[in-house]
């Protein structure tokens, strides 16, 4: 029996999903990309002081030195990190 089909999070914004259970996952609600985890979400995002409210910027995830995770679904992860 095939009971091990995992649930999956779907962006509303895009065609995006991941394992419920991959708690660390992180999806940016700006560019749509996924990330294995926090720090790998904070590296692709670029914060601007320079006017009134901070103005958040995403770098593509390669300007950002991020690599493909390699999982089953699309995923980045920082190039310095582990594998995992
Ligand atoms: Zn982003
Ligand atoms: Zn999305």
């Amino acid at each position: 029996m095939r009971t091990m089909s995992a649930e999956m999070v779907k962006c509303r914004g895009c065609a995006s999903e991941w394992p419920l259970g991959a708690h660390l996952v992180c999806h940016c609600p700006q560019c749509h990309q996924t990330f294995v985890d926090e720090q790998s979400a904070t590296a692709h995002l670029i914060v601007n002081y320079g006017g009134r409210k901070p103005y958040v910027r995403c770098k593509t995830p390669e300007a950002a030195n991020l690599v493909d995770a390699g999982r089953a679904y699309p995923c980045w992860r920082l190039r310095d990190a582990p594998p995992g």
